[in-house]
């Protein structure tokens, strides 16, 4: 394998490995290979690979997470933790009182924390970044898996009950609103396209957060003994 341009740089020059060294590369097809360096410059290195395995680190369902992109480093913090808890696709939502338009250019870079945060954590299927979509448009578009849950902080009434329990198995959707939240209307075209409205509480929650939670669940998150 040759590596060149910031991956090169990365590990010839930030990483300062050496002749022999050997590494994990990933492609993201799911598998990872061992790999030891044959060749070096500060251009390029040339690794040989020794192994390859498909280690299971997928949470074995598409995990769609739509959210408005928040402010500044509050993106890199989504992407990144979406990435850690297995999402499969991120859709930046636009809608009525979104802020953030990302561009084509943003859109490159969101792609790169997913590349930076599976490296990190050991992820080797790439979570996608699609293109920006407009809820009204999103929520009733048959691409959009059919278990769908809308995040909506609404006072649960006294006879709440628990969302359906992630073990019905099966492609799931999830959706966040803005800052300024979503409109009464934008909630009215979500329930008649078969979301399901979800409260997370009491407290009024950050976008970000409100995914990470929604995110956890649906990937079926829970503390178990090593
Ligand atoms: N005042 C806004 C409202 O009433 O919707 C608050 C918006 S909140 C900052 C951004 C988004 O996070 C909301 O649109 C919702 O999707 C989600 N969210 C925040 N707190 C939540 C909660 N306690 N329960 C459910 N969803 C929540």
């Amino acid at each position: 394998v040759l590596l060149q341009g910031s991956e090169a740089h990365h590990l010839a020059g930030v990483r300062r490995a050496h002749l022999g060294d050997h590494v994990l590369l990933f492609n993201g097809d799911g598998r990872e290979y061992t790999a030891r360096i044959v060749e070096l410059s500060r251009r390029d290195v040339t690794l040989e690979i020794t192994d390859v395995r498909e280690p299971a680190r997928e949470v074995g369902t598409r995990l769609v997470v739509a959210a408005p992109l928040p402010k500044g480093e509050r993106a890199h913090f989504l992407l990144e933790k979406l990435t850690e808890l297995g999402a499969t696709e991120y859709v930046p939502l636009r809608s009525e009182r979104s802020v953030i338009d990302p561009r084509a250019g943003r859109l490159d870079r969101l792609q790169k924390y997913v590349i930076e945060a599976s490296k990190q954590c050991g992820r080797n299927t790439l979570m996608k970044v699609k293109a920006p979509a407009d809820w009204n448009m999103y929520c009733r578009s048959a691409a959009v898996p059919p278990r769908r849950y809308v995040a909506h902080p609404r006072k649960p009434s006294a006879s709440a009950q628990p969302a359906v329990p992630v073990e019905a198995a099966g492609d799931i959707s999830i959706a966040v609103g803005p800052e300024g939240g979503f409109t009464e209307a934008e909630i009215a075209s979500g329930l008649a396209a078969g979301w399901r409205p979800v409260s997370l509480g009491p407290r009024v929650l950050r976008i970000e957060t409100a995914a990470i939670v929604l995110a956890a669940w649906a990937a079926g998150v829970s503390p178990c003994e090593p």
